[in-house]
């Protein structure tokens, strides 16, 4: 099938880019010039596990193109997504200015019967607001075109999405028209192979499905952080707890690692906009807010746990801490709502210095932070601990995993290690000589 995709980002990209893969004939058109050139000649300006050789095959093959000219794009495809950015605004709801734009560029160039698909992460209603605002500009053409706005949330992974796009949990489809059935039944029928995964409902609970996934995602994550809080007012240790529930089929272990919070370009932004929309609709959503609240705590505990091994903020001016990991978790370099840019910032504010590594962050931690003398971003992990006091562990990178204990204890001023993501056992830090601060477990110093 011929298919347009307006947004060059995560969701866009890896869509594209694996719907091409089966086959179908796929225009990407994105805004932003540099990022369609750099696709044109084989640069694709995201980390994704598996994405670069496929985009280079297919854009080879001749079934993916990248281009910024929308009139062509919208002339090419009888299925139309649009997968840009809905950021949050300043309430918290979702800015779809980006989404709104797309539809009025469409219902510019609109020439035959389409139909527009939504993958970007909307609230309820938008499908409604899609369909309002390409017809506008149908009616200022003086043209009849035949179109319907379908919602296709998308619930691919960072750091996994090539997998999730090939191999989908399901497919939601949010629809009135059987004729949208059809023709995305038709599009990811390659998906949609040995069982069905298309779940086929109406628009706005397609809306609402994607946010409910994100938002129960979250409370997971933020109901597990706050076990971690009492556990360690208690003396208990989260990780024994974490394996005494999660063997429970109803509880499950996923998403029931307690950390430094969960950050990224969805589950924040997603879990405000959910509670934005239950506000304007007359409902306050006291469990979202606690979610977000409990998260937002929890971003600030590791400094919370460093204050307390130092004695006070003042005690941290000019020491250096290392700081292993700045994408927002492992197997990818998106740095959206990261963990690691607000623990920066309070080491910062306290006046100490940062040596960083991230194995693939690097390159947006520089576009990010610029450069400052309080950062030294680092070829290495090691290269971080030299010179540094203690070591902060930020995100859950596999390389982080086993570290040489004993070199750590040589190497770190103040011999100390703080985990954010409990990745290591108290007692082999302790029989290093570390001091060692996790999360929702007893620390020593
Ligand atoms: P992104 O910021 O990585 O990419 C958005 C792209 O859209 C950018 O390249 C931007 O230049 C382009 N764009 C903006 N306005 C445009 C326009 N008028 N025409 C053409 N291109 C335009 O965003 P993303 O992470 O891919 O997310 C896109 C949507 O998908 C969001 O609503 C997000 O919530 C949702 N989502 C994201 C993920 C994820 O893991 N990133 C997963 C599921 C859903």
């Amino acid at each position: 099938m011929k298919v347009t995709i307006f947004g060059t980002g995560y969701v866009g990209l890896v869509t594209g880019t694996c719907l091409a893969d089966v086959g179908h004939d796929v225009v990407c058109v994105d805004i932003d010039p540099s990022k369609v050139d750099g696709l044109n000649n084989g640069i694709v300006p995201i980390f994704e596990p598996g994405l670069a050789p496929l985009v280079k095959a297919n854009h080879e093959a001749k079934r993916l193109a990248f281009t910024t000219d929308a009139a062509s794009a919208i002339a090419h495809g009888e299925v139309i997504f649009i997968a840009v950015g809905t950021p949050s605004d300043e309430d918290g709801s979702a800015d779809l200015t980006h989404v709104l734009k797309v539809a009025a560029t469409i219902g510019t160039h609109l020439a035959r019967p389409t139909v527009i698909v939504n993958k970007s992460t909307v609230p309820v209603g938008t499908a409604d607001r899609v369909h309002a605002a390409v017809a506008e500009q149908l009616v200022q053409r003086g043209v009849d075109v035949e179109f319907v706005v379908a919602s296709n949330p998308e619930f691919l992974k960072e750091g996994d999405a090539v997998n999730d796009c090939m191999r989908p949990d399901r497919i939601v489809i949010g629809t009135g028209s059987d004729y949208a059935v059809q023709q995305l039944r038709r599009l990811y029928a390659p998906f949609n192979r040995n069982h069905e995964r298309i779940v086929v409902m109406d628009v706005r609970s397609a809306e609402l499905t994607k946010y409910a996934a994100n938002a129960m995602l979250a409370t997971k994550i933020s109901f597990m952080n706050e076990i971690a809080q009492i556990a360690e007012r208690v003396g208990a240790d989260v990780e024994m707890v974490r394996q005494g529930i999660g063997s429970d089929p109803r509880i499950g272990w996923h998403f029931i690692y307690p950390g430094a919070g969960y950050g990224g370009s969805c589950f924040p932004k997603d879990v405000r906009a959910l509670a934005n929309t239950a506000k304007q609709n007359g409902y306050r959503a006291e469990l979202l807010e606690s979610v977000e609240a409990v998260n937002e705590r929890q971003k600030s505990h590791l400094f919370d746990l460093i204050v307390r091994h130092y004695g006070s903020a003042d005690a941290l001016r000019g020491k250096a801490f290392a700081v292993w990991g700045l994408a927002f978790k492992p197997n990818t370099d998106d740095m959206r709502e990261a963990s690691s840019r607000r623990l920066l910032q309070q080491l910062w504010d306290a006046g100490a210095k940062v040596r960083a590594y991230d194995p693939e962050a690097m390159e947006e931690a520089r576009r990010i932070f610029g450069d400052r003398s309080d950062l030294m971003l680092c070829g290495d992990a090691l290269t971080a601990v030299r010179g540094a006091d203690a070591l902060i562990v930020v995100t859950e990178w596999k390389t982080f995993r086993s570290p040489d204990f004993q070199k750590l204890s040589l190497t770190l001023g103040d011999a100390t290690v703080f985990d954010g993501r409990n990745l290591y056992s108290p007692k082999d830090l302790a029989v290093h000589g570390l001091g060692y601060y996790s999360i929702g477990r007893l620390s020593h110093s």
